[in-house]
């Protein structure tokens, strides 16, 4: 009897479901015959694309877009050599990738497979057990701390070391986290670094890291130099306004970097997206303009949520997490037919949260509006 597609289809992905994205804006108009929507459900930056990145696009298409018959540097020589300048890192040791998402696949396709096992937090991005179930690896997720903690709902990094064994292949970490905006101690996450055994691979995701302040950012570039083991990750998709472009980059010791580049598909970040990143390194303002505006509008949002008896998690990313008191979902479709587009969480097992992007002051006050509203109709 031949098998079925369902069991040719490997045993490790047949309970994930699809990741789901924030609704598309378009999506939302075609349903509801809308025309004014604000969407605050994906983190991407309320100021749109960086200024220079805008700029470069436009030079590249007034220029006639003429190399896109050419397949793009596939070793991404000029964008990486920027990259190694700013963080003070020899270039080989730059890997870039086609948004950070894919740095993080490419990640478990080397180090994980059948007989190993990711560690990661409950509540932690979805896109960990996704690739590490993608090459039938064992995931095993850590009870984050509680909603009574300092940190609630963040990482427990103590726990983390009882999960991990001579199994384990990667450990992921974000700081600051998505969906929760929680976030580590630099002391704690070099205490884990120490405390890891040096053959486990510790990815570091720092798509946020812009966003924290001065005094909470951790320098895990002179990790980089002690554990040969890290992996750090970084994004164009939240600060520069990229998201749409696509491209992330990996920080790592030559030998990882090697391994990783083995497999990366050689193509894997497009021409465009090269260009356009190369300018976003030079457009410091804007950096300094999207985290300046953020934590004024992150701290106003939360009092406003407060204000309302709403708790918010502690955030030092660009979007808040906060807890509605009853099931989110039904708050979440009721304040789509006012055009404003946030995120449940139930697919992260928080279903009384939601999470809400910060947007320009404007935006912000839509969305509260459009709060009151259904909360008031409840
Ligand atoms: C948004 C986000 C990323 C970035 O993904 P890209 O593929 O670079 O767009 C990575 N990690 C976390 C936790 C995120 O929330």
């Amino acid at each position: 009897m031949a098998k079925s597609l369902n069991e040719q289809a490997h045993s490790g992905i047949h309970g994930l479901h699809a990741y789901v994205p924030g609704k598309p804006i378009d999506d939302l108009k075609r349903e509801l015959g809308l025309t004014s929507i604000i969407k605050l459900a994906s983190n991407e930056n309320p100021f749109g694309v960086a200024p220079a990145v805008k700029q470069a696009f436009a030079q590249f298409v007034g220029n006639g877009a003429h190399d896109l018959h050419r397949y793009p540097d596939g070793g991404g020589y000029a964008l990486k050599q920027k990259i190694a300048a700013r963080h003070d890192i020899e270039a080989e040791r730059v890997t870039l990738g086609n948004g950070s998402n894919d740095v993080l696949e490419l990640t478990a396709r080397v180090f994980l497979g059948p007989g190993k096992n990711a560690v990661f937090s409950q509540y932690a991005f979805a896109v960990y057990p996704i690739v590490a179930r993608a090459v039938n690896a064992e995931t095993r997720m850590v009870p984050a701390l509680g909603a009574g903690a300092d940190m609630p709902y963040g990482h427990d990094l103590d726990a983390f070391l009882d999960h991990i064994d001579e199994d384990t292949g990667v450990v992921f970490i974000a700081s600051p986290n998505n969906p929760t905006g929680t976030w580590l101690a630099p002391q704690a996450i070099e205490a884990f670094l120490d405390a890891v055994p040096p053959g486990v691979v510790v990815v570091l995701d720092e798509a946020y890291l812009e966003y924290q302040a001065d005094s909470e950012r951790p320098d895990s570039r002179q990790w980089l130099e002690r554990y040969p083991n890290l992996i750090v990750t970084r994004t164009f998709s939240k600060i520069y306004g990229m998201a749409g472009l696509r491209v992330g980059y990996a920080l790592t010791s030559t030998e990882v970097a090697d391994w990783i580049n083995r497999i990366r598909q050689p193509f894997n970040v497009n021409t465009v997206a090269l260009y356009c990143a190369e300018a976003a390194l030079t457009d410091e303002d804007f950096v300094t303009y999207s985290t300046q505006t953020n934590a004024v509008q992150r701290a106003s949002l939360a009092g406003e949520l407060e204000a309302r008896g709403l708790i918010c998690l502690p955030s030092q990313a660009n979007f808040i997490t906060f807890d509605c008191g009853r099931a989110s979902t039904p708050l979440y479709q009721a304040m789509l037919h006012e055009g404003v587009i946030v995120r449940p969480l139930e697919s992260y097992e928080m279903p009384e949260h939601l999470r809400v992007t910060v947007g320009s002051e404007e935006d912000n006050r839509v969305f509260l509006a459009a709060l009151d509203a259904v909360l008031e109709r409840e």
